[in-house]
């Protein structure tokens, strides 16, 4: 398992509601379960979402599995499985390693489910997600749900990619996974048939 879809939550899957904190709020953007459905062709998918609501005492812990089981059960109806969810409950003001755009979440989901980061294709509406992908070496794509277009007036980031929304990014994404499939390189790797100098 080398490349992984880590995936920004509100803004980018589900509707952004400011604080999402309760599990009848869960709503997936138009086009997300389609999206999902083609990323999941090019690797597992993985969610990275900053929580500070936790740290804030806006939800507690209880209450954000059960907005991630509704999550993964209306996902589950369109024949989307996330593979893991990783969450930081931190405080911006808590120095985490976790919070985005720092890499920490991006780095544990590597580690636990063995992809290469930096083969990664990370998708969100801000900046801290594309600021996420940068830190770890991964492809980026901004969507414009949510917070991506303003983010993307502001000129906030600069990300590899910019889609309408989940949908239009599986097909960037999967267009350029072919692209480089069909580029007559070698592959690479310590197993790969070096190629003979001239
Ligand atoms: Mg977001
Ligand atoms: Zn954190």
């Amino acid at each position: 398992m080398q490349r992984a879809i880590l995936l920004d939550r509100d803004g980018t899957i589900l509707v952004e509601r400011h604080y999402l904190a309760d599990p009848a709020g869960v709503e997936l953007l138009p086009g997300a379960a389609e999206g999902l459905r083609g990323l999941a062709r090019l690797g597992p998918l993985v969610v990275v979402t900053n929580q500070s609501g936790l740290a804030r005492g806006y939800f507690d812990r209880a209450t954000l599995e059960a907005i991630h089981a509704e999550m993964r059960r209306q996902l589950a109806a369109h024949g989307v499985e996330l593979a893991a969810i990783e969450v930081c409950p931190h405080h911006p003001d808590d120095g985490c390693a976790c919070r985005k755009p720092r890499p920490g979440l991006a780095l544990r989901a590597a580690a636990r489910l063995g992809f290469d980061p930096v083969r990664a294709i990370v998708i969100g509406d801000k900046a801290c997600d594309v600021g996420l992908g940068r830190a770890i070496g991964a492809t980026t794509i901004l969507v414009r749900t949510g917070y991506g277009a303003r983010e993307e007036a502001a000129r906030t980031c600069r990300p590899h990619l910019v889609a309408d929304d989940l949908r239009e990014a599986a097909e960037l994404a999967l267009a350029w996974d072919r692209a480089a499939a069909a580029l007559p390189l070698p592959a690479a790797g310590p197993d790969a048939p070096g190629e003979v100098p001239a």
